[in-house]
């Protein structure tokens, strides 16, 4: 018997096991062809069924239409730092951020170093425990594109509302809370979103971007960093990560089949819900990292009285068969990130342990 645990990994993450199951059993030979689809040419009917289904399921979770683009490209979230501000801020213009954590001031620091970036808000000062409130911000009308993080993955803070940007354009870093929970797909000119989390694994980049933008693309840039470029070619203007794609298409197949984004975000409230009240209802023992009216659904980040205590609880943890918990190696502490695939089982065996163990050293 295979064993397989509770994982509770920041990303890459769990997948679903359905999905693996799907993949092992038709690794060798796919849907009777006889070859693996690892071996299979990108440019030939095999591969090309499993991209663009991998497209069609996307557009069909989020209901994305044709007048978007939807990208698969390399280099991580962290490349598409650099690529929008390369194609869509023109020079002599500008862009806004918002500074919600670690990652979007990565963002903000790769658009620095090309062009002329301004940070519009930002909870630094308070060690980034919380997203602002609509009314805290104020988007310029001249800026090329408002930049926000919508889950700050290591701080454990999401945005529950979509930030007004009263008609500039709007681009979120989407890469641990996408396809998490319904979106008003309308309201984004870009969306972007490493796949480590909720899509797939990682090595492929999602990138949805609305069509008339894909003009912004300044004709010389390189090829492969152009969105109008990648979308002229459907994403196979190289040669794309295809076994990347592949479980995309796998993964976004299974979500429909679960019953969309209304289902998945049903579930990933109440995976959340019993882990948040745990740590309320831990009088002190537990306390949440995040401001509570800024808690993540994906990300759930806690504090135990003493690192050494943080240290017990780790170790036991995966003894108990719980493994991925530690906190980022910036912040410290804990966190379980509760990602789509993470099944409400293991987050009930998370919550069972969390009580033990203050039982225990409460
Ligand atoms: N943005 C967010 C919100 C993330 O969580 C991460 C990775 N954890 C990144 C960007 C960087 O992604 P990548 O490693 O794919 O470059």
């Amino acid at each position: 018997m295979t064993k397989r645990v509770h994982n509770f990994n920041p990303g890459p993450a769990a997948l679903p096991l359905p999905v693996l199951e799907q993949a092992q059993q038709e690794f060798l030979d796919f849907e009777g062809s006889g070859i693996s689809i690892l071996e299979a040419s990108h440019r030939g009917g095999l591969y090309e069924q499993i991209h663009n289904e991998a497209i069609a399921n996307l557009r069909t979770l989020l209901g994305c239409g044709e007048d978007y683009a939807i990208l698969f490209m390399g280099g991580g979230a962290t490349t598409q730092f650099a690529l929008v501000p390369m194609n869509l801020l023109p020079k002599g213009s500008f862009a806004e951020y918002i500074n919600t954590g670690h990652w979007s001031l990565r963002a903000l620091a790769e658009a620095r170093k090309l062009s002329d970036v301004r940070e519009i808000w930002s909870s630094a000062p308070t060690h980034y425990d919380r997203v602002p409130s609509p009314e805290e911000f104020h988007v310029s009308p001249l800026a090329a594109y408002l930049h926000y993080t919508s889950n700050n993955t290591i701080e454990g803070t999401q945005f529950s509302y979509v930030p007004d940007s009263g008609g500039v354009p709007l681009v979120c870093d989407m890469s641990s809370d996408i396809l998490s929970h319904r979106l008003d797909i309308a309201r984004f000119a870009l969306i972007y979103a490493g796949a480590q989390k909720n899509l797939g694994p990682a090595g492929v980049t999602l990138v949805i971007i609305r069509k008339d933008l894909l003009e912004r693309s300044p004709k010389d840039l390189p090829s492969t960093f152009s969105y109008a470029r990648m979308a002229q070619e459907n994403s196979l203007l190289n040669t794309p990560p295809v076994f990347a794609i592949y479980l995309v298409a796998l993964v976004t197949r299974y979500y429909l089949k679960q019953g969309g984004l209304a289902a998945l975000e049903a579930q990933n409230q109440e995976k959340a819900r019993l882990i948040y009240k745990t740590i309320d209802q831990s009088e002190g023992f537990y306390r949440g990292c995040a401001h509570p009216i800024s808690r993540s659904q994906m990300n759930v980040t806690f504090r135990l009285g003493t690192e050494e205590l943080e240290k017990r609880f780790l170790s036991e943890s995966e003894e108990a068969g719980l493994v991925g918990l530690k906190g980022h190696r910036s912040v410290g502490g804990i966190r379980a990130s509760l990602y789509n695939a993470v099944t409400l089982s293991s987050v009930r065996h998370l919550v069972q342990f969390m009580r033990d163990f203050q039982n225990r050293y409460g």
